[in-house]
């Protein structure tokens, strides 16, 4: 399968594309596939013919809780670029590619409140929901309605899950098992003022931006927070600024490995080892990880 012979309209399809291109990590080898889809039929018509020739399939958003590996992906990447958005009333129904972003300073200007204690954050909608994206003690959780997905290995079945169907926990979700394919979300917010929702907005850009180093290439925090409290523990252990080839702890926050020169997935991979070697050896536990890591096969 090189030439895409599909009636599918919307999309690009690369082949041998460069997924360092595809996450805010910089790291990665190729895809032998990439599609970039405009549209949720687009995405679905993609899933169904990556099944039908049996290729193996991961669709991304923004590619911000990804470590691809250093020998890229042996199948098809699928960047989810599906961004239409409605509101109706106080609901709002966005496609799971939608930049989280986008949609923070669109519902302030409805003067709508719940989304504004995550501006900052690097996420599409889907991400956000598989990962159960959370900042500042509020959960994109607390604000879902329903998600509509479908099974990856029935792609034109449609199914609407409710927020317990979801079953969202800490950073994850039903969704986590790479099973499904979100197209929608219907979020539900609150009527606030336009002032105040720019002032919180602005607080937590503040905050994150002081406290984490948003201006280098990471993917966030790198380890769950359980018993132990990663970062500081990390600290602790005078672990912080510890480099491994080109992947870093970050000396801003601790709880962030960088991209600091050319890091290699392997360099990342080493470091985590490293971390989670030393921690065992004080505390008999080891740091369960935040980010994915993606494997080739
Ligand atoms: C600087 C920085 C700061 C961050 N701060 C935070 C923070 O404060 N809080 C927080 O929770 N996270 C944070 N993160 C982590 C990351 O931004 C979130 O996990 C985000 O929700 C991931 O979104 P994404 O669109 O990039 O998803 P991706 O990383 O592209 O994908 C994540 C997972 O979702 C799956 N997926 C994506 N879209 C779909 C879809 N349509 N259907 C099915 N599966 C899908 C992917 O296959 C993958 O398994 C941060 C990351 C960075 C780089």
């Amino acid at each position: 399968m090189c030439s895409v012979d599909m009636k599918i309209e919307n999309y690009s399809h690369l082949l041998d594309a460069d997924l360092k291109k595809f996450c805010t990590f910089k790291i990665g080898g190729k895809a032998k596939h990439l599609f970039i889809v405009h549209s949720n039929n687009t995405l679905l018509n993609v899933c169904s013919f990556c099944n039908v020739h049996n290729i193996k399939y991961k669709i991304i958003g923004y590619g911000s809780n990804l470590l691809f590996d250093d020998r890229g992906y042996n199948g098809a990447i699928i960047v989810n670029k599906s961004e239409n958005f409605i509101f109706r009333k106080n609901y709002l129904y966005c496609d799971a590619g939608v930049n989280l972003n986008a949609l923070i300073n669109a519902s302030m200007n409805k003067n709508l409140s719940g989304l504004e204690f995550f501006a900052g954050i690097p996420s599409s909608v889907g991400g956000a929901i598989v990962n159960s994206l959370g900042a500042f003690n509020h959960q994109i959780s607390d604000l879902v309605e329903e998600v509509i997905c479908y099974k990856k290995s029935d792609p034109k079945r449609r199914i609407i899950l409710s927020k317990t169907d979801c079953k969202f926990g800490y950073r994850t979700s039903t969704f986590k098992d790479d099973k499904f394919i979100i197209t929608r979300v219907k979020l539900r917010l609150t009527l606030g003022e336009k002032s105040s929702i720019l002032e919180r907005m602005k607080n937590c850009l503040t905050k994150k931006s002081r406290t984490q180093p948003l201006d280098k290439y990471s993917a966030g925090s790198v380890f769950k927070r359980s018993t132990l409290i990663p970062a500081k523990i990390i600290d602790e252990l005078g672990l912080k600024g510890k480099q491994i080839g080109g992947a870093k702890i970050s000396n801003k926050h601790s709880g962030f490995i960088i991209n600091k020169e050319n890091a290699t997935s392997i360099d990342v991979q080493n470091l985590i080892k490293y971390i989670n070697d030393v921690v065992y050896q004080k505390y008999n536990q080891k740091f369960e990880l935040e980010i994915e890591i993606v494997p080739y096969k």
